[in-house]
């Protein structure tokens, strides 16, 4: 194996390691910091309510099983969430000990939890009697693994239908190995099949199967999870110029050949290209780091706002420059250029007005680049909303869903969570949602059956007659 330490990056395999997490020791030192405030703040910077002072206190005693039950109650992700979740942004900065610089280090240590617990395989998982109902969850990323969860544990059957050959959705085709390893993603699946829930993978649903024959197969409520497929492009000349390449698809090819299901010359980007990612959130982050450790010669981001606007977080942004990637700020793409591909990237230098906002200054600049890389949002397909009838969406296609049963969407008996509803955001903000609709699914289901079960009321309203 050939790995180049100042990238991590296998070149044989086409793979990245991620980095350490803690040992043994380093958890308990760092567990037995947290002061054990009477008022857990960090408690509540969590979207999913996890009992963080509960399973710190376990670690900082070596009552690692603990831990992980403790954390288990609120997540059925918790190696993914302690490697991906923006803890500096969230219970991390809730920490009374970040305001003294230096916070108890969470996200470390839920990922220690939950490697021990896999590792040591310290508590076995036994299917919970499904009696209840049966589910069919569209898509399995954060939002589907997370309703299937919750609702297999509260004793539903619960299949999971997924259009990739493989489930895991972002966690597995986006997010890029050197910051999640995919083993720990397929594990915490794994795991998630030892409940009982099913997966029919290589099934898109609106091509494959609609909703219509997903009810026709006897279940009583379906989930959709499915995320923003969809990738949003710049509408300036160039833009279908071989050489531009969407970000997501950029990714999900890197991860399709490190898993050995494409071949290597099929990654859009080679070693010693001059690549631009336009666009500074995680996703344009992770595309110019990835580039990088594909051995890119130089890989420029171009934003055209400012480096405080940039979406990105701000950990993520030290790394990328740490690495080498360089940054272009109030630089507003207008062309990319080329003949047969592309070979620059033209912008428009902005300048802030006297309000405080990028405006055009009328300064054209050209950057030079054997690759472009967009990176500038995604949107939902429209896939299940247009072979179904009354699901409504909003304007920009974003599945519209109530309050009551919560997460149901304008058609009875199907609910919708995750980035699909909400707008792409991150991982465990799509857990949250999608706890949330797993608790409208489960009881709409029950009130569903109770229903059923009532025997008809007489039109004459004499009870004799329904003797
Ligand atoms: C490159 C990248 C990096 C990111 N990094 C982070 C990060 O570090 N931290 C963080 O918190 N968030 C991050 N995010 C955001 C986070 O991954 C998403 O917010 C989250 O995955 C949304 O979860 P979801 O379940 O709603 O959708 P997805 O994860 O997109 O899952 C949708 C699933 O549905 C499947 N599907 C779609 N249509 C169909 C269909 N018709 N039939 C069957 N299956 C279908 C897809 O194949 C997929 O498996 C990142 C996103 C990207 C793209």
């Amino acid at each position: 194996m050939l790995i180049d330490k100042k990238t991590d990056f296998d070149k044989d395999k086409l793979t990245f390691s991620e980095d350490q997490g803690f040992t043994i020791r380093e958890a308990i030192a760092e567990a037995k910091r947290c002061l054990n405030c009477p008022r857990p703040l960090c408690r509540t910077g969590c979207p999913i309510d996890n009992d963080i002072p509960g399973f710190v206190s376990c670690v900082a005693q070596g009552n690692f099983g603990q831990a992980s039950k403790i954390i288990a109650q609120r997540s059925s992700l918790p190696a993914v969430c302690g490697r991906v979740c923006p803890h500096e942004k969230q219970c991390e900065a809730h920490c009374v000990m970040t305001k003294q610089q230096k916070g108890i280090r969470i996200g470390k240590l839920e990922r220690f939890v939950a490697d021990f617990e896999s590792d040591m395989e310290v508590d076995r998982i036994t299917p919970t009697q499904a009696t209840k109902g049966s589910v069919a969850v569209i898509g399995s990323g954060p939002a589907g693994l997370t309703v299937a969860g919750d609702l297999a544990k509260a004793g539903f059957a619960v299949t999971v239908f997924e259009g990739q050959n493989e489930p895991g959705g972002v966690l597995l085709y986006g997010i890029p190995a050197f910051r999640l390893n995919k083993d720990v993603v397929r594990r915490e699946i794994d795991r998630l099949k030892q409940l009982g829930i099913l997966f029919e993978t290589n099934v898109l649903v609106g091509q494959d199967i609609t909703a219509d024959q997903i009810f026709d197969r006897g279940f009583d409520a379906i989930f959709i999870g499915t995320g923003t497929a969809l990738p949003r492009t710049l509408e300036v000349p160039g833009k279908d110029l071989p050489g531009v390449v969407q970000a997501t698809y950029f990714l999900s090819m890197v991860a399709l050949a490190a898993g050995g299901n494409l071949d290597q010359k099929e990654v859009p980007v080679a070693k010693g290209d001059r690549v631009v990612v336009i666009g500074a959130g995680n996703v344009a982050i992770d595309a110019a780091r990835t580039a990088l450790r594909l051995g890119a010669q130089r890989v420029t981001i171009v934003y055209r706002r400012t480096q405080t606007e940039m979406p990105a977080l701000q950990s993520e942004y030290e790394q990328a420059v740490a690495e080498g990637v360089q940054f272009e700020w109030l630089a507003s793409p207008t062309a990319f250029t080329g003949g047969e591909r592309v070979r620059g990237v033209e912008y428009e230098l902005q300048k802030i007005d006297a309000n405080g906002k990028p405006t055009p200054s009328c300064q054209l600049r050209i950057l030079p680049a054997d690759k472009v890389i967009m990176a500038v949002g995604q949107r939902p397909a429209a896939r299940i909303v247009s072979t179904t009838t009354g699901i409504d969406v909003n304007e920009n296609g974003y599945v519209i869903t109530k309050e009551r049963p919560y997460g149901m969407t304008t058609r009875r008996g199907v609910f919708a969570g995750g980035d699909v509803v909400h707008e792409p955001a991150t991982v465990v903000l799509a857990m949250k949602e999608a706890k949330k609709a797993a608790a409208g699914i489960a009881s709409y289901i029950e009130a569903k059956k109770l229903l059923d079960d009532c025997e008809p009321v007489p039109a004459s309203g004499d009870p004799a007659q329904a003797q």
